[in-house]
């Protein structure tokens, strides 16, 4: 049994679609289970409109919801040759839009639009992209069948993204999927989202679809879970950014964790999770290129002959420097940092303590830096008047460059390699830190050099 999940791209248009019935039907020996996301660019068009209905822009909302009942319909109309088939399928689709545009109505009406309504209205991209596949898979021969992960994937209430309750979730999906496997038929489950225990929408966080893959596939055991998207696997560095990055052929699931955390975009970060649990294999697989090989995630990794695996980086952050001389010394002043961010639940995406212990900095969110300095500066109302803390600075507008390999441990002369390479090219660095797994070596550098850094890095150890 093999758990195949089908990003944006991979279900983005007809030509699209057709390969995935095709892929589908060539592993039909291997048992697949099928997990697919909402057509590429569906959520954005689906989040966006939802603004736009909060500032009651009636005539965009009407136009947004038209062109996506137009997007699938093409579909059906184009796909399916079966006129029963097409029938039902039209007249879903057609009643799940209207369902949306009276949501969007609503929003407009109430002038609210809440973090769960958000996620009800971004479920829809899932839903639609998934009756029409299994739908297209039917037409194509393949006994296929729609299944709603709302009824089997527990999640919590933390709408946007929703924690998942495994011990409920891993009986549901068992006891939905293994009828199904058991007549040969092959479920076809939404991505992305999940219910909670009363009955209401969550989503796992964008891009949460591998991770709901990652979920199916470890609860059913399959041999391997399977990523299909739009590049040969995992690369050196965003192919869109970095000229010459290459696919690895493999990476360990800590690496993938370590890069896809410092934004590689090709996974998502919880993905390693549930099949580190059980040691499922994860293969990258591009829907353009089906037979290369593309990228086998597992517990072990080849640290031979390519000591740095992949430089990533992640924009829009702030940095937040807590500073005094009063504060060398003091025991517990990361840990209040710590708590006060917690509180207001601020993810803190990297410290770093010079020794001398007069400055801590974190690095946040940019969209989160208000709240988190607010939050400090309350908790450090005291220090500060006392002079314990001198200040609580912010610079915005910067990234994380992150290098990443599990062979960097123990190996000396790394740190310096990619400093040098940062400043031949002329490229600032703000803050460094390195985690004491030693499997990544993070900076932080202006967002407006990020790009310059990126490539330096990577030329330097000779990933081109
Ligand atoms: P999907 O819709 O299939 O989930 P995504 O757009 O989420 O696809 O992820 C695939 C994209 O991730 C690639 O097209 C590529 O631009 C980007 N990407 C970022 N970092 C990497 C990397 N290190 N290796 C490969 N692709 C990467
Ligand atoms: N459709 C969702 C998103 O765009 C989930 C996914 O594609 O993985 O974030
Ligand atoms: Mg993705």
């Amino acid at each position: 049994m093999i758990t195949m999940k089908f990003g944006g791209t991979s279900v983005g248009d007809i030509q699209r679609l057709q390969e995935v019935a095709s892929i589908v039907r060539t592993y039909l020996p291997q048992r697949p289970i099928v997990v697919a996301s909402a057509m590429a660019g569906v959520t954005n068009t689906l989040l966006e409109t939802a603004q736009l209905a909060l500032q009651r822009e009636t005539e965009r909302v009407k136009k947004n919801v038209e062109a996506l009942k137009e997007k699938h319909l093409n579909v059906a109309n184009t796909l399916l040759k079966d006129a029963v088939r097409h029938r039902e399928l039209i007249q879903r689709q057609s009643a799940l839009i209207d369902e949306l545009a009276n949501l969007y109505r609503g929003v407009s009406l109430l002038k609210e639009l809440s973090v769960r309504s958000i996620d009800a209205i971004a479920s829809f991209g899932e839903i639609l992209s998934c009756l029409q596949l299994a739908a297209i898979l039917k037409d194509n021969g393949v006994n296929a069948e729609f299944v709603d992960a709302r009824t089997i994937i527990r999640t919590d209430s933390h709408f946007g993204e929703a924690a998942v309750d495994f011990s409920v979730t891993d009986e549901k999906v068992k006891s939905a999927l293994l009828p199904l496997i058991g007549k040969e038929i092959v479920p076809v489950i939404t991505g992305f989202i999940g219910s909670t225990e009363d009955g209401l929408t969550t989503t796992l966080g964008r891009s949460g679809s591998d991770y709901t893959g990652s979920i199916v596939g470890a609860a059913m055991n399959s041999q391997e879970i399977w990523i299909w998207t739009d590049v040969d696997g995992v690369m050196t560095a965003d192919p869109r950014y970095v000229t010459g990055a290459k696919v690895l052929s493999e990476i360990s699931y800590r690496e993938a964790a370590e890069m896809s955390y410092f934004g590689a975009k090709i996974i998502h970060p919880k993905t390693m999770m549930p099949a580190i649990e059980k040691n499922i294999p994860i293969r990258i697989k591009n829907t353009f290129n089906p037979p290369h090989p593309g990228t086998l995630i597992s517990q072990s990794t080849n640290t031979t002959d390519r000591v740095v695996k992949n430089i990533t980086s992640i924009d829009n952050l702030s940095l937040i420097a807590i500073e005094g001389n009063g504060m060398v010394g003091v025991p517990g002043i990361s840990a209040r940092i710590f708590s006060a961010l917690a509180r207001v639940r601020v993810n803190v995406m990297m410290i770093s303590q010079a020794s001398s212990e007069h400055n801590v900095c974190v690095i946040v969110p940019q969209k989160d830096c208000g709240k988190a300095v607010k939050e400090l500066r309350s908790e450090f109302d005291a220090d500060l008047a006392k002079k314990i803390v001198d200040d609580i600075a912010v610079q915005e507008n910067v990234s994380i460059v992150a290098v990443v390999g599990e062979g960097m441990k123990g190996k000396r002369g790394i740190a310096g390699k990619t400093f040098t390479a940062i400043a031949n090219a002329d490229v600032n660095i703000v803050a460094i830190a390195q985690g004491s797994s030693e499997l990544n070596i993070s900076l932080v550098v202006e967002q407006s050099e990020v790009r310059k850094a990126v490539q330096a890095i990577h030329d330097a150890f000779h990933l081109t």
